[in-house]
């Protein structure tokens, strides 16, 4: 056991490179190696476990299974308290001032921030929930690696995730910001770029990133050169926005973004120190236009809205789409009519129409899903009264009608690698039809030919 602690003392104390190489190869790509290094360096040594607090924390055995923990005392603690405190667990005059309404998470203060009291465990308690991590109060060695990753610079838990239920997979609710901005038509600029990728890189990132948004809803964006909503902009350091929102170089806060609202509402400020790539800023950008339209952070880790990055991945998932429709409403076709594509969906009493107009395909309030030529039913989901609550076609090629406590109460049972990104089609026949992205016909309504 002595030989355990021991490792596990030197593993947290003395972040050796080799330990962060490891780290960097198990949970990221390996170009986060290049921003892990610093970051790790610092936080491994913020965090870990000196020996004064083996000797606080009890035996050894409660040291190896516990982590951080009530009772512990000294700078390791201090270092969480400040962790958490500027990402708005606890007072902050600075998230106070340039987050109108905002108040701490925890709403008491330590006695002392180096000593592991009630107030820092619940600060852990709710950033572990935040976080989507086993909530034990403890930091313990999960706790300590999310902690450690990179992330984006906003304050968690800015709106009591409460306000607004999610439409999601998941039970719990939707965190959201303050605002929502008043028209569905909205606009950007770029207010300078990054000397790390062309220009044509830069807004080809960005523009790819805004229509992930738009294509699952009914937001528009034109770019313009002054008054716009959203500013795009690369800075170091500090550059404006509060000392607690500086840039802090390569590694730790990527970017951050305003909520929707005048002057620094809705700007994306990306730290022009990360060395980015096309697909890394996709990936964040992804993240941060999701503020600038009013989402808060997501509890679900494989969410674009979750705050931390763990390599790049452009595609929202369900609980963004659920965060952004709850705000600004499904996405229904600009014509009106043809097709609900991978990843879109309907809410109550909306419709995709068959593009000659004589077929609506509508998910009603009650719960059903039905094909209409004109007031005549020719199909339909036989799912009234069961509580639906919206209707998705899943890019994992099912098409799913879901209640809102978030269980499926109907789906083609079309799920499956051979389906991904499928699509289904109101046809100009009568016929509802997935098809799958690579061709072929999934699931068909079998209301041809009307
Ligand atoms: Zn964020
Ligand atoms: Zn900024």
């Amino acid at each position: 056991m002595a030989v355990a602690i021991g490792e596990r003392r030197r593993k947290l104390a003395s972040p050796s490179m080799e330990n962060v190489q490891m780290a960097s190869t198990n949970r990221f790509d390996s170009r986060l190696a290049l921003f892990l290094a610093p970051l790790a360096a610092a936080s491994l040594a913020l965090v870990g476990c000196a020996a004064d607090d083996i000797t606080t924390l009890g035996d050894e055995t409660t040291m190896e299974s516990a982590g951080l923990g009530l009772g512990a005392q000294g700078q390791d603690v201090k270092a969480v308290y400040e962790y958490l405190r500027r990402y708005g667990y606890y007072q902050n005059e600075e998230l106070a001032e340039h987050f109108p309404g905002w108040t701490p998470a925890v709403s008491r203060e330590p006695a002392d921030p180096a000593r592991f009291d009630e107030a820092i465990e619940e600060g852990v308690r709710l950033f572990q929930a935040q976080n989507g991590l086993a909530v034990t109060g403890v930091v313990d060695a999960e706790t300590q690696k999310v902690m450690e990753m990179p992330r984006c610079g906003h304050p968690d838990y800015y709106d009591p995730p409460s306000v607004v239920p999610r439409w999601d997979l998941d039970i719990d609710p939707y965190s959201h910001l303050g605002g929502t901005w008043s028209s569905t038509t909205l606009t950007y600029k770029f207010a300078n770029y990054t000397s790390d990728i062309s220009a044509s890189t830069v807004r080809t990132a960005l523009w790819n990133a805004i229509r992930s948004w738009t294509s699952i809803s009914n937001l528009n964006f034109n770019e313009v050169t002054s008054g716009e909503n959203i500013s795009f902009g690369f800075y170091t350091g500090d550059h404006g926005c509060g000392t607690s929102n500086t840039f802090d170089g390569s590694g730790g806060v990527l970017a951050h973004a305003w909520s929707p609202g005048g002057g620094l509402g809705g700007d994306v400020h990306f730290d022009d120190a990360e060395g980015w790539s096309s697909a890394y800023l996709e990936t964040v950008a992804l993240h941060e236009i999701g503020h600038a339209l009013g989402l808060g952070h997501s509890t679900v880790s494989s969410a674009t809205m979750y705050a931390y990055y763990s390599g790049n991945d452009t595609s929202l998932n369900y609980d963004d789409h659920a965060g952004i429709w709850s705000r600004y409403g499904a996405y229904t076709s600009p014509s009106g009519c043809g097709w609900l594509n991978a990843g879109q969906g309907l809410g109550a009493e909306q419709s995709v129409w068959s593009c000659d107009g004589r077929f609506q395909l509508k998910f009603q309030s009650d719960g059903n899903f039905v094909l209409y030529k004109g007031s005549q039913a020719l199909w339909d989901s036989n799912t009234n009264g069961d509580g639906g609550d919206r209707v998705i076609m899943q890019e994992d090629g099912n098409l799913v009608i879901y209640k809102s406590n978030g269980n499926a109460v109907w789906d083609t049972n079309t799920n499956g690698s051979s389906n991904y990104f499928a699509n289904l089609a109101v046809q100009n026949d009568g016929n509802v039809v997935i098809y799958r992205s690579g061709g072929g016909v999934a699931w068909a309504s079998g209301t041809c030919c009307h």
